[in-house]
């Protein structure tokens, strides 16, 4: 059975059991060859005026998490939703910065935690570093920690907005800031910051004193799980301290792929 639903600019098909039918590109694809082109506050406006409230904001309380933050902040007070994953493997100063954004901007955030069971059976089988020991165990420790609860964070949503950006690695140099994200059944996925510099994330930090993450003050300009992330040399990549013993074109954890 197909439930149709109607924002104010287009109506979008759900399944009867709340998943989306692939469609979104046709349903919008006009809309959004422009918005790609639009300035971040034009297309968070254009966002959440096609989606909310079947919009949230993925964070990661990383830099281009706090800018986002920020920005929609101005426009929409605390009318919004932001969600994250904690794996369960995260460092204290992540928790500090969520904290911080919590009281500063009065949100509520949805916390996503990986399944137990999952977790208690690759743990017993692969033991608790089984990242270290070859690429296919940290895809499955990313992939019980990060990518199934991703799942359960898009499964109610018809846009999910990201702080992914062009310049952080070789792996995202192609990003766009609207896209289908066929991964996660047709959903829209939005990259408000792709075109951002580092440069110009961290003018609007300082300029605008928002909170944003201690370890970016000691030399981590990517922050992922504590055991998975380093500091960096001013002249490396920003994601080299993401997963540092394996090849740059392997780095990514699952949230991010692009299917052909
Ligand atoms: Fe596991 Fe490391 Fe991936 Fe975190 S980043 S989910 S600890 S492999």
């Amino acid at each position: 059975m197909l439930l149709t639903i109607r924002p104010k600019a287009a109506s979008i098909e759900i399944n009867g059991d709340g998943n989306r039918t692939p469609n979104m590109k046709e349903k919008f694809s006009n809309e959004f060859a422009s918005a790609n082109a639009f300035s971040t506050p034009d297309l968070l406006a254009w966002a959440f005026d096609r989606f909310h409230p079947r919009l949230a904001l993925a964070c990661s309380f990383q830099a281009e998490g706090s800018v986002l933050i920020d920005l929609v902040h101005r426009q929409r007070g605390s009318d919004f939703r932001v969600f994250t994953l904690d794996t369960g493997r995260l460092n204290q100063e992540t928790y500090d910065c969520m904290e911080a954004i919590r009281a500063r901007y009065g949100i509520e955030i949805e916390v996503f935690f990986p399944n137990a069971t999952q977790v208690e059976d690759m743990v017993r089988q692969h033991g608790m570093n089984l990242f270290y020991d070859s690429i296919e165990q940290r895809k499955l420790c990313c992939s019980v920690r990060k990518v199934e609860p991703l799942k359960r964070a898009l499964s109610g949503l018809d846009c999910w907005m990201t702080g992914l950006r062009r310049e952080q690695a070789v792996t995202r140099n192609q990003a766009q800031k609207v896209e289908i994200d066929h991964e996660h059944g047709g959903v829209v996925k939005l990259n408000p910051l792709a075109d951002w510099t580092g440069r110009q994330i961290w003018d609007y930090i300082r300029q605008n004193r928002i909170p944003y993450n201690r370890l970016h003050d000691r030399g981590y300009p990517s922050i992922g799980c504590a055991p998975c992330t380093r500091a960096v040399q001013a002249v490396e990549d920003s994601r080299a301290g993401r997963w540092w013993w394996e090849k740059p074109e392997t780095r990514e954890c699952g949230l991010h792929v692009k299917s052909a």
